[in-house]
């Protein structure tokens, strides 16, 4: 942290506000130049609130020069993360395509989809059951019978099963039923459901918010980490820009990125980027050749008829041919599907 002081503060001023952080454990170096001072402090700032210093009135401006995340950060962990979740590794050579239905709609059509994704090279069963959908009057999701329903089709299929979760007090049911629990888009922060994730030790889905910084992405994982629970993969999957035609934006750029800032694995999820099916398989393509660990995408026996997310759903034989392509770009980047 670099703390630059105003022009006209006294050096008696200085040596004050050097006293008080050094004692606090913290190097501090001054550099006097003809009209600014400059602190450097070094050592373990967390503990130091910025907005606190900057409200001093002779401080000009207080610069970071490190991230706020520790846990999530590749400085401190410069190995990739690699996720067990059962027999499989997400954040290693074989990409973590996990498939399957926006909303968990009956039993027949969950296992229909699940045999047919298995079938395609899927490695992991998606499905919402808790739907956070924008409005109070559309289908909120089967709850708890929907995890019932997975549950049946991890029995029949084997695949490990990935679902939202929105509320805090149903971690516990969660933890036993689900194999990774995902947090959505629209619950990046909330604080108390994170809190409570961190504190199991649950392979954790973590969705970038709509209007999420990778800054604020990355603080939502360190609050999981912070309780204890390392098992974070994130999950890009599109923001809100000025642009309409797209449902949202797929920040591509966030994959190489968060390679460069962080050690956690990352997915990417074309279907709520894109918004509209045929964007999918382009989108998907681009994820893989960027450097995702893996992929998310929604795939439904009917989509006319599905009860949520319809229109940005593959129909199994279209899910089946994506993945055959998909195999070209994984090999160009030493990855396989
Ligand atoms: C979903 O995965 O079904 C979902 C609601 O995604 P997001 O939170 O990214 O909107
Ligand atoms: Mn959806």
């Amino acid at each position: 942290m670099i703390i630059v002081m105003k022009p006209s503060t006294s050096k008696e001023r200085i040596e004050e506000i050097k006293v008080k952080l050094s004692g606090r454990g913290i190097k501090v170096n001054l550099w006097q130049g003809d009209k600014y001072c400059v602190l450097g402090l070094l050592g373990d700032t967390s503990a130091i609130n910025p907005s606190q210093i900057g409200a001093d009135e002779d401080v000009d401006k207080v610069l970071h020069v490190q991230e706020p995340y520790k846990k999530a950060n590749r400085l401190f962990h410069p190995e990739g993360t690699k996720i067990q979740v059962r027999d499989r590794i997400i954040g290693d050579t074989k990409l973590a395509v996990m498939a399957g239905p926006c909303s968990v709609e009956s039993e027949e059509q969950l296992i229909g989809i699940a045999e047919k994704i298995k079938e395609s090279g899927a490695g992991f069963l998606r499905g919402g059951a808790f739907k956070p959908r924008t409005s109070p009057y559309s289908f909120q999701g089967m709850r708890e019978r929907g995890l019932e329903i997975l549950k049946a089709a991890r029995e029949k299929t084997g695949l490990p099963i990935v679902t939202e979760i929105m509320s805090p007090k149903l971690v516990e049911r969660f933890v036993e039923d689900v194999d990774i629990i995902q947090v959505g888009a629209r619950n990046m922060q909330n604080f108390d459901l994170l809190k409570e994730l961190g504190k199991t030790k649950k392979p954790i889905l973590l969705k970038r918010g709509l209007s999420a910084t990778i800054e604020e992405f990355l603080m939502s994982a360190e609050y999981i980490m912070s309780e204890g629970n390392d098992n974070v993969i994130l999950c890009e999957r599109g923001i809100r820009t000025f642009e309409t035609y797209t449902r949202n934006t797929l920040d591509l750029s966030a994959v190489p990125v968060i390679k460069k800032l962080s050690h956690l694995p990352i997915i990417i999820d074309p279907s709520h980027a894109g918004g509209m099916w045929w964007l999918v398989e382009p989108l998907a393509k681009a994820a893989v050749a960027v450097g995702a660990d893996g992929l998310m995408i929604e795939v439904h026996n009917d989509p006319v008829n599905a009860k949520s997310d319809g229109a940005q759903s593959l129909k199994p034989e279209k899910f089946d041919s994506l993945m055959n392509s998909l195999r070209v770009v994984a090999q160009a980047v030493d990855k396989e599907i």
